[in-house]
């Protein structure tokens, strides 16, 4: 009996921690990245993507809980906690529940974890997975959060959230776990287990107006960094811009960040590829301009992009994936089912 009790205990153990076979899972969010920004990004970059190299290819209906029109708050909580909520709510169903995420499942089960925005760091997307907001503009008691959280490396803007607060505290002294770096070089040589880069004080420049580091490289030094680490991770990484560049109905802002998402997205592939066993999604919290190619050439490597918005619109995002359990992500479905399959990626 004792030996039964024992290996009962053994084997939830072995639940809590990770299984050997345990995937990788790294979800990149290109913000407001519909058919027509990457159809736009492919026709201004010599006709090519690596999204070409993805296995399976789906369709997310993005809408909210109580619009057709989504806002990044209510799609992030959706993909990252499988709830359609209100628009503007992060981590919070439509009857008050706090959900817990999947960067927070796979925590529980001994994963690493890592959040990667062009962004701040607690700009909705991003806060989708570690935060519980009524509001995404709360963004002081979001970076509180993140100050409370478990996520293992962050790297993005905002840090004046941290340090420049109404109440005073400086948080970036209360993480006393975290090593706070200035350069992806430090990321890779550093020993601490939980590691933190604001990479601008505030939300970080577009990058046509120079943003650095690159996306890609920050990519290449986190998986090199997770990697090395030697358990699975679940990292998100967002192409926070493009959204942006829809806002602004500014096409070439929308290509150049594209661009930098898509050579983002072609690094994690190579690593996907050589490690194995990372199931690797690519899709957007919703279309960003209401985007229409109006014109152009291929030869040229020139689009002509007509706006209909300065908002968001209701159409359908492409979902991309690759890697173990990647046929799940076949069809078309509710950008609350990315969350139920990744989950199910999991066992
Ligand atoms: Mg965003
Ligand atoms: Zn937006």
């Amino acid at each position: 009996m004792r030996f039964l009790v024992t290996l009962l205990f053994v084997l939830s153990l072995n639940q809590n921690f990770c299984q050997d076979n345990a995937p990788n899972i790294i979800l990149m969010i290109g913000d407001g990245m519909g058919l027509t920004q990457i159809s736009s990004g492919i026709y201004a970059n010599n006709n090519t993507t690596a999204l070409k190299s993805f296995e399976y290819i789906g369709l997310s209906k993005t809408y909210a809980f109580d619009r057709l029109v989504t806002d990044s708050a209510a799609s992030g909580t959706a993909m990252a906690s499988g709830v359609k909520t209100l628009n503007g709510v992060i981590g919070i169903d439509s009857k008050n529940n706090l959900q817990q995420s999947i960067l927070e499942i796979c925590e529980q089960r001994g994963y690493n974890s890592a959040l990667i925005a062009t962004s701040s760091i607690v700009h909705a997307t991003p806060a989708s997975f570690y935060a519980n907001v009524p509001s995404r503009r709360q963004y002081q008691d979001i970076a509180l959060q993140l100050s409370e959280h478990d996520v293992d490396l962050f790297i993005g803007g905002g840090k004046k959230h941290f340090n420049k607060r109404d109440d005073k505290r400086n948080l970036l002294e209360e993480m006393d776990q975290y090593q706070f770096v200035n350069s992806l070089s430090e990321i890779e040589n550093s020993t601490s287990s939980k590691i933190g880069f604001f990479t601008y004080k505030d939300e970080p420049p577009s990058k046509l107006e120079g943003r650095k580091p690159a996306l890609d490289d920050i990519a290449k030094s986190s998986l090199k960094k997770m990697e090395s680490l030697n358990k699975p991770f679940f990292m998100m990484i967002e192409g926070s811009q493009i959204d942006w560049g829809g806002h602004s109905n500014d096409l070439d802002m929308v290509i150049s960040e594209f661009k930098e998402f898509d050579s983002t997205i072609k690094h994690v592939l190579d690593f996907a590829k050589a490690d194995g066993n990372t199931l690797v999604i690519v899709t957007a919290d919703h279309e960003t301009g209401g985007l229409t190619l109006s014109g152009g050439s291929i030869k040229r490597g020139i689009v002509k992009g007509t706006f209909s918005t300065k908002g968001h619109s209701a159409a359908l995002v492409p979902v991309f994936s690759y890697g173990p359990n990647s046929e799940l992500f076949k069809g078309i479905y509710e950008n609350t089912a990315i969350f139920d399959m990744m989950l199910k990626s999991l066992d």
